[in-house]
């Protein structure tokens, strides 16, 4: 664990092994990413900080590697901007991790038939979930999304739940569903239940992964293999945070860690899944952090080339543990986010769609990091908790309509796209849009 001592963003006042300095030159880098020779971590750490040996963000030389990534989306992936039809359905906000970015958490014993306790929390059964997603596939997504806080009654399958409630280990975050006033059912009858028409299922994250396995000697492999074969077609890489272990020693060390988070999706890549990879960044990292998570991305893709899209995530500092705790003074600043994009997009060399997320950008800025490096737009998300508990802003649905207004206002070409980019649909023609890729899609709008 790594001492901390208050009142920084930067780290600065963390003793990482990791630092933002290089005997790189900004100029050398710059260089190398405008003619896409691959880019070392030392010289991404020169895009990240415009120079790591001046103080702050040097704006002219920052619109210099915008331009640069921008450029390079141009060449690689065109005019489009992508987006998909999709649904959140987050099964419960149940779990103990007690990661310090996150408040979609609460406490799982909060949720035990035997408490009184006041919370706004959630969980859903198998029924509810096949419910909620059938709806959501009669008004035509493509896509259900499901990531879920680690409830202590899931289990993978029957099998495990056997393994669990047998064993007498005291360490394996374990509780029997009859405990709970609402039983969350298993994984895999979670993902057969939201496996609806064949909606393309987008869920178990490495870290579900790892819950699902706990008490076993089960491999990765085995555990999605299951997963697959109960409906899931792709997993995202969310709880990736960033892959270094000194900082998730702080603010996640419930969690596992990078090499677990690793070895999880190349798993779930070698069993046929797609994977997407995040980063979240704006808390306590340095930009050597960010480096090096882009290294460890890229590296996983020049293993795999499974991964559809890389998506930055910008810290959301309010109402988190980190934040109340005078850890952070808040989240990354707009440039930051700009840089963070512009530099995915130039170090990823091998990952082709870079997204903008409007849930953290909101629209104005997300247009700004489409002319930035990014392609992707992100989803129509008809229910969206997590982002709206940590205090994020920026509304719970994106139609159609808004869509294609937002990205033919920067004389981009808005195109719908399935989850792995594999089918699109370039729209035009009058409003109003709606999505046609869907299994039930007619092109009517998803909400009147
Ligand atoms: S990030 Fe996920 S694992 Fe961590 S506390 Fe939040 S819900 Fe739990």
């Amino acid at each position: 664990m790594v001492a901390f001592e208050s009142g920084t963003n930067t780290g600065d006042a963390l003793a990482f092994e990791h630092s933002p300095e290089t005997d790189q030159h900004f100029e050398n880098a710059l260089a190398k990413a405008r003619d896409g020779t691959r880019l070392t971590v030392a010289d991404a750490i020169e895009l990240l900080t415009t120079g790591s040996g001046t103080d702050g963000i040097d704006r002219e030389r920052k619109e210099q590697v915008l331009e640069a990534a921008d450029h390079r989306r141009a060449e690689l992936v065109g005019r489009e901007v992508t987006f998909v039809a999709n649904l959140n359905n987050n099964v419960t906000t149940a779990c103990n991790t007690g990661c310090l970015f996150c408040n979609f958490k609460d406490r799982s014993d909060q949720f035990l038939e035997s408490s009184d306790a006041d919370h706004d929390g959630f969980t859903k059964t198998p029924t509810q979930s096949r419910e909620i997603v059938a709806d959501a596939v009669e008004r035509g997504i493509y896509e259900v999304t499901s990531v879920s806080g680690l409830h202590p009654a899931f289990a993978l399958d029957d099998d495990h739940r056997e393994i669990l409630e047998a064993s007498d280990r005291g360490d394996l975050n374990y509780r029997s569903p009859s405990a709970y006033e609402v039983d969350p059912g298993t994984y895999v009858e979670q993902i057969e239940a939201m496996s609806v028409d064949g909606v393309h299922v987008h869920s178990m994250t490495p870290e579900e992964a790892a819950h699902a396995r706990r008490g076993t000697a089960w491999s990765y492999e085995e555990v999605y293999r299951r997963l697959a074969d109960a409906g899931l077609d792709s997993a995202p890489g969310t709880a990736a945070e960033i892959l270094v272990d000194e900082v998730r020693d702080v603010i996640c060390p419930g969690k596992i860690d990078s090499d677990g988070w690793l070895e999880a999706m190349e798993a779930a890549a070698t069993v046929g899944l797609d994977i997407t990879a995040t980063i979240m960044y704006g808390h306590v990292e340095n930009e050597a952090h960010r480096a090096i998570h882009l290294d460890r991305v890229r590296e996983l893709q020049d293993r795999t080339d499974a991964i559809t899209e890389f998506i930055p995530l910008s810290f959301v500092h309010q109402n988190t543990p980190l934040y109340d705790y005078g850890m952070v003074e808040g989240g990354p600043t707009v440039q930051e986010d700009e840089l963070m994009i512009a530099v995915s997009r130039l170090f990823l060399d091998n990952v082709d769609h870079i997204q903008a997320s409007w849930v953290k950008y909101g629209d104005q800025q997300g247009l700004k990091l489409l002319n930035s490096g990014a392609d992707d737009f992100m989803g129509t998300i008809l229910s969206e908790e997590i982002t709206k508990r940590a205090g994020g802003g920026f509304g719970e649905y994106r139609s159609f309509d808004q869509y294609v207004e937002l990205i033919e206002s920067i004389g981009r070409i808005p195109v719908e796209r399935s989850t792995d980019y594999r089918t699109r649909r370039r729209i035009d023609g009058d409003p109003p849009h709606g999505p046609t890729l869907g299994p039930k899609a007619d092109g009517t709008p998803l909400i009147e």
